[in-house]
């Protein structure tokens, strides 16, 4: 089997309502569908969700990266050597989200070719995954209004609240969302780097106090001794995000005390290099959280698929309910969150099919 041809395919889809976080806005689903087609007629997905406040990317940089420079050393290489073309990707430094689409849709071919689902060929430690629901910025009104809809509709107890703007008003935040969902539901929060050093000891301190059992980012990793001196005084886990974006990036921000847990994202380190981390940091005693990069609905299949799939990542609930923002989606079968949980797809690959009506609609090349 022999990588034919790879597509990336711009998609616009509008959001139900924006989702605001420290670092940045987004208001539509301008996606990368990224899409090989192999010698023999099968087809991979993979999704890559651009962030440029965060990384840089945009969707015009992301089909840059796939047509231009991944394209010429995929065409002809076989979906199953995936070490090879992980050296042949890395010889372009960044543009993680480009890598992390191509990655997973050369895990969708490869759990084709076998017949067996990725969460299956990654380990399957687990059929299903308890959902958490990430809470983006808005009034404390609002973000009760999100998390309320979430327990009622599908069941949620797990949340990541989005914090890092000024004190009062996050911490107004945190104690309306622990009064209203009570003791019982897992609240966790990231800052995305909004907070100095010195907030954040006082924020890690009050959110500590609300029973929130981990901080994400709560300032600038460059910010150096600032963060060690976070990490030292918070009594709850510093966990790294998206300063934490490459195995080797995890290993030194741990060695280096810059931070205590690591949150993977597919649209991020695909399968391959997220189950690198994971087993980095098991092997070290660090607690790894799958995260969510405002996934859609075929970036919500591979997270599922990831946390299913490695057990270190199964018993933490799992980011993936944010594709609910988007008023629609390419997938012919939405996902279903039904009693707070994900189950993973049975059929082989990433069991995915895309909708060429949706496709057509939504594809802005
Ligand atoms: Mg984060």
């Amino acid at each position: 089997m022999k990588i034919d041809r790879i597509e990336a395919i711009p998609l616009a889809i509008p959001y139900r309502r924006p989702f605001g976080f420290a670092s940045g806005r987004v208001t539509a689903a301008d996606h990368v569908l990224v899409r090989i087609t192999t010698d023999d007629g099968l087809v991979g997905h993979g999704e890559a969700p651009p962030r440029p406040y965060t990384y840089g990317e945009t969707a015009a940089s992301i089909i840059a990266a796939v047509s231009d420079l991944f394209a010429p050393v995929l065409v002809g290489a076989d979906p199953f050597a995936r070490e090879r073309i992980r050296a042949d990707l890395d010889r372009t430094v960044a543009n993680n989200a480009a890598k992390g689409a191509v990655d997973v849709a050369l895990w969708d071919l490869v759990g084709q070719a076998c017949g067996q689902p990725v969460h299956v060929l990654l380990g399957h430690a687990a059929d299903d995954v308890r959902a958490a629901h990430m809470i983006g910025l808005g009034t404390p009104k609002e973000m009760v209004a999100d998390a309320v809809e979430m327990r009622d509709e599908h069941g949620v107890d797990a949340f990541k609240i989005k914090v890092g703007r000024e004190l009062g008003v996050d911490m107004a935040a945190v104690r309306a969302l622990r009064a209203e969902l009570g003791d019982g539901v897992e609240l966790y929060a990231d800052a995305n780097r909004g907070w100095d050093a010195d907030t954040a000891i006082v924020a890690s301190r009050r959110l500590h106090e609300f029973g929130v059992s981990m901080l994400e980012e709560p300032n600038p990793a460059a910010d150096v001794l600032g963060r060690r001196r976070i990490v030292t005084a918070s009594p709850i886990p510093v966990v790294g995000d998206e300063s934490t974006i490459t195995l080797g990036g995890v290993a030194r921000s741990l060695l280096d005390g810059d931070s205590e847990a690591i949150s993977v994202k597919v649209a991020r380190t695909g399968f391959t290099d997220s189950a690198k981390i994971v087993g980095l940091c098991e092997g070290l005693g660090v607690t790894t959280v799958v995260g969510n990069q405002i996934d859609g609905m075929l970036g919500t299949v591979a997270s599922v698929a990831l946390g299913c799939g490695l057990r270190a990542l199964a018993r933490h609930p799992v980011e993936v309910t944010n594709y609910l923002l988007m008023t629609d989606d390419v997938l012919a079968e939405p996902p279903v969150i039904a009693d707070g949980r994900l189950a993973a797809r049975q059929e082989p690959g990433l069991g995915v099919t895309i909708d060429p009506d949706k496709l057509a609609h939504y594809r802005v090349d």
